[in-house]
């Protein structure tokens, strides 16, 4: 797929600096992917991933055995963890040693802890209180074709840019999209997630045969839930190029909207062949993430 790749215009992934205790231990049996194997993808999305991860608090999915055996997630520091990694107390609840990463060496280290999945908050150190980004997951139910999932993605987009936002799309890795927005950080959690609850119920409630906003009727087939529940102070929605911990090492992968379509599936994207197509892409599609911040616009500008 794609063009010729000019390997010599590539920047160098870092060089691997970490050591790792079992290096051949198999994480994901059906894709072949070890823990070194691991470690050499984020070696290799690193520079794309950092400011996704680093200086958040983290909670993680962790996998001594690899997928198919006991995980679990975790949300704060454990005994014999990396020293790579970095604990921080929650500055409201200072019982609590949340887990963050400075660097590459802190993410390599979490890998050496097993970690399969990295999940941060969405606000950062500089100020918990307040969400830097808000994320929409899209989560189908039974029977829910791509191209409804799709377009709830780009419905998704519109209502984010009514109140005043930008829209970035990734895969989840799973079953799903994720409509993610840089936002900010002038509002607390709480007005944030109110107004990530108004969008969902505006969605099910212009749309009601193919939204849900409400997890018990997300049983409900052939409807899309609209799970806005990713933005609450200590809620975490998995990371962009994040891998999972679910057969075939998928990965969350961040996306073109125009390359939104039947080729690229919700867990398109693997271990296996993400490096390669980050090497062809011409442009980062979150690239200019940062960039496009911009406060959120609580005030609804029209009526739909
Ligand atoms: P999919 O496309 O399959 O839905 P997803 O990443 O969106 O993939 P969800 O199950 O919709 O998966 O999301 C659940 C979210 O809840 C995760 O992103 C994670 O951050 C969080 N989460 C997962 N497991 C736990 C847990 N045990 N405790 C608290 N939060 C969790
Ligand atoms: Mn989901
Ligand atoms: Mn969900």
């Amino acid at each position: 797929e794609g063009g010729p790749v000019n390997v010599a215009e590539q920047p160098k992934p870092p060089k691997r600096t970490v050591n790792l205790t079992h290096p051949d231990r198999v994480y994901w049996p059906d894709a072949g992917v070890t823990k070194a194997g691991l470690a050499d993808y984020y070696t290799e999305v690193w520079r794309l991933m950092a400011p996704f991860v680093v200086n958040r608090p983290l909670a993680l999915v962790r996998g001594p055995d690899g997928i198919g055996k006991p995980l679990f997630f975790q949300k704060h520091g454990w005994k014999g963890m990396t020293k790579n990694a970095v604990l921080v107390k929650d500055p409201t609840d200072p019982a609590e040693e949340d887990i963050t990463i400075r660097d590459l060496d802190g993410l390599l280290g979490l890998v050496q802890g097993a970690t399969l999945e990295i999940h941060p908050w969405g606000s950062t150190l500089d100020d918990w209180e307040k969400p830097d980004m808000v994320n929409i997951d899209l989560d189908p139910g039974e029977g829910v074709s791509w191209t409804d999932i799709i377009a709830a993605a780009h419905e998704v987009k519109r209502r984010f840019e009514d109140m005043g936002l930008v829209a970035f799309v990734k895969t989840s890795g799973g079953k799903g999209l994720h409509v993610v927005a840089p936002v900010k950080p002038k509002a607390e959690w709480p007005e944030v997630k109110a107004a990530m609850k108004a969008l969902a119920d505006g969605m099910a409630g212009d749309d009601p045969d193919k939204y849900v906003s409400t997890i018990t009727k997300s049983k409900r087939s052939g409807k899309i839930l609209i799970d806005y529940l990713r933005n609450g102070r200590g809620n975490t929605a998995v990371a962009p190029y994040s891998t999972r911990a679910r057969p075939g090492a998928p990965v969350s992968m961040p996306v073109e909207w125009d390359e939104l379509g039947g080729a690229i599936g919700p867990n398109y994207f693997t271990v296996n062949n993400a490096p390669a197509r980050i090497a062809q892409q011409t442009n980062d599609p979150w690239g200019d993430f940062r960039k496009a911040e911009a406060p959120i616009e609580f005030k609804a500008k029209k009526k739909r």
